[in-house]
């Protein structure tokens, strides 16, 4: 098997399932309970938040452990709500997560205000837009550092210093950057900061949202947990095997980054070779190293996929979350790539077990696929 969908998910590490299962078998205490057994599990807990707050960029009391960053997410969204006036108004990237705009959308329903900031054609996020928006008081700004689908980064810094001047606070979605890149919640001035174990290498079901300290955040879930930031029994399994993913990526996620990127960019070259109809979409923004999302014209994306997985290559369309649904991807469209083209758009998101064979071995695969006539249909937006 050729696995290239790591954006979805990534396999956990062999000392993650060692961890996890570690904690299982032995350390199943509670962190509330008073006798040792429990202090034991609050000290797992405590060395836990530090290995987090290591890879965010952030101070272990900032950390507030949840179920993933789907959680995360509507932590942001409801805290802000909580604190806001009569009439909240939310700032949304246009490409945000589509958990995280399916929450803002049922938001809207109820009356706020929610608005969705415009990106450019290689999907960034349009300043223009951003200082207009932010000219007006609002209950949070929430944009990714990096996108799902295509990888394409935000200049978070540059974005969390325009909300902080309009005193707007600022939420920034990191699930795919983390354990990529580095991230650097304090240096980058953001408020909030949401990650999930799972896209590097750690169990599904567990993740953070980072409260910068002094900022009053209402929970989500209420319990005496997590210091009342979020009620109900830690997931200290989880907890355990996030902790030891967070000290892997550390220290492999340098190296790991210049080779996968060696690779994507090996990859993407040798496609654009061998497939003329070939768009890559946010190839000229700065992207996430692993990351290509990819278009061949005339093709749709089902008919990519099939191919693909017939030689054994495991691919998405567009974001997984929203596969099985033949929508054209928000992203996509909200950059402008009109929905017939975006619908042919396939996501190749490599990792910690692709190797320079495999990557040849998905040159050959999507080559067999150049026209061996005219192009049929029109010609794609190439971005
Ligand atoms: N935000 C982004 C940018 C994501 O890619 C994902 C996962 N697809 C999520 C949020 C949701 O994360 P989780 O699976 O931990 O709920």
């Amino acid at each position: 098997m050729i696995y290239l969908d790591h954006n979805a998910t990534t396999p956990p590490l062999p000392e993650v399932i060692e961890a996890v299962t570690e904690c299982l078998r032995s350390g199943w205490g509670n962190p509330s309970s008073k006798h040792g057994f429990g202090q034991q599990a609050r000290s797992a807990l405590a060395q836990a938040r530090a290995e987090v707050a290591a890879l965010a960029g952030a101070q272990p009391v900032e950390v507030v452990f949840t179920s993933g960053a789907t959680e995360a997410n509507h932590h942001a969204l409801s805290g802000a709500l909580a604190r806001s006036g009569a009439a909240p108004r939310v700032l949304l990237s246009a490409t945000e997560h589509s958990g995280f705009m399916k929450a803002a959308m049922r938001l809207r329903e109820v009356g706020i205000a929610v608005e969705l900031l415009p990106v450019d054609g290689e999907g960034r996020l349009q300043p223009g837009a951003l200082a207009t928006a932010l000219a007006e008081p609002a209950a949070l700004l929430s944009v990714m550092a990096a996108n799902n689908e295509t990888g394409v980064l935000q200049p978070v810094a540059d974005i969390a210093a325009q909300a902080r001047a309009a005193g707007v606070p600022f939420h920034v979605d990191a699930t795919q950057m983390a354990g990529k890149l580095p991230l650097d919640f304090a240096g980058w001035g953001a408020d909030l900061m949401s990650m999930s174990a799972h896209k590097f290498g750690g169990p599904k079901g567990c993740g953070a949202l980072i409260v910068r300290k002094g900022l009053n955040w209402p929970p989500l879930l209420s319990g005496q947990q997590e210091r009342g930031r979020r009620g109900g029994t830690e997931n200290m399994p989880g907890i355990a095997g996030f902790a030891v993913a967070a000290r892997a990526a550390r220290a492999t996620m340098q190296p790991d980054g210049l080779r996968l990127g060696a690779l994507r960019d090996t990859l993407e070259a040798a496609l654009r070779e061998t497939l003329p109809g070939l768009t890559v979409f946010g190839a000229a923004a700065p992207r996430l190293p692993n990351t290509l999302m990819l278009a061949i014209t005339g093709l749709s994306a089902d008919r990519v996929l099939d191919c693909l997985e017939r030689q054994g290559i495991f691919a998405s369309s567009g974001a997984a979350c929203s596969s099985g649904g033949t929508e054209a991807s928000h992203v996509l469209r909200a950059m402008g790539v009109p929905a017939a083209d975006a619908l042919g758009a396939v996501r190749l998101s490599l990792g910690r077990g692709n190797d320079a064979e495999q990557i040849a071995r998905v040159v050959q695969t999507l080559s067999s696929l150049a026209p061996q006539q005219p192009l049929a249909a029109a010609a794609a937006t190439t971005h």
